[in-house]
């Protein structure tokens, strides 16, 4: 039985007073399931982590990071390692997120290298994927999604993919207002699912959680999460507000 996990990527949004109100209110408004019932976590900008992290202390509400660099240290300036999100309390950090594929320029090459190094450091990757709208249109979403899975996951044993979670993000449903319907969701998550189980196996692929992002809203939540193979949201802009992302977390069960 998968347990639900409902995270929120604050993106480049908050201060550090919003920030800390912010991460107070979910750890309240989700007490009775953050650790419990639902895998809860919220991700903030790098910086914010620290005062986040203090700020849900021990309510059950988990925190991640929206990136991670490869190597362990040394000249890359600007760059953060697995390690220095470990020593800041980071659980989780979000791989190949697609604004850091179609904004920033990531590969899936670079995305493995990421993942690879945050299962080495101890981290708990979520890996993005998601097909653009012409890629939808062109009837290409599973060989996108195999495509960005194969090699996103590229050297990561069984063993490694057990700790690793997996978000369907439809680029066309990111921060758009439009989202996939239930329908579209469970099509896909189905078929990641399948694919894990020819990449690991059966048993394996039954246990690896997938959530599905794009403009996941309290009025959206609870059908997409009803779906058999949507375990859980990663929720953008609704994750900024306490109410909201409190009311998805409780959608989750
Ligand atoms: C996201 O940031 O991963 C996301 C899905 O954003 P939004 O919920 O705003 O579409």
């Amino acid at each position: 039985m998968r347990k639900p996990f409902v995270a929120g990527n604050w993106k480049m949004n908050m201060n550090s007073q919003t920030g800390v109100a912010l991460a107070q209110g979910v750890a309240e408004g989700a007490a009775d399931l953050a650790g419990g019932s639902v895998t809860v976590a919220v991700i903030p900008p790098f910086v914010y982590l620290p005062p986040v992290g203090q700020a849900v202390g021990s309510s059950g509400v988990a925190v991640g990071a929206q990136d991670v660099y490869f190597e362990e240290k040394g000249a890359f300036t600007g760059e953060i390692s697995p390690a220095m999100l470990k020593d800041v309390g980071c659980t989780y950090v979000l791989c190949g997120h697609s604004e850091r594929r179609h904004v920033l320029g990531e590969s899936d090459e670079l995305v493995n290298k990421k993942l690879l190094a945050a299962l080495g450091g101890g981290l708990l990757p979520i890996l993005c994927v998601g097909e653009l709208l012409e890629e939808r249109d062109a009837s290409q979403t599973e060989q996108v999604v195999e495509r960005q899975i194969r090699a996103g996951l590229a050297g990561v044993d069984a063993e490694k993919m057990a700790t690793v979670t997996i978000a369907y993000e439809p680029v066309w449903a990111i921060g758009t207002g439009r989202t996939a319907t239930r329908e579209q969701a469970q099509e896909v998550h189905a078929f990641i699912r399948k694919l894990l189980a020819e990449m690991y196996s059966e048993t394996l692929a039954a246990e690896i959680r997938i959530q599905y992002g794009g403009s996941v809203k309290p009025g959206n939540a609870k059908e997409l999460m009803s779906e058999p193979d949507v375990d859980g949201c990663l929720v953008g802009g609704a994750s900024l507000k306490v109410d909201d992302f409190v009311q998805i977390i409780k959608a989750a069960v």
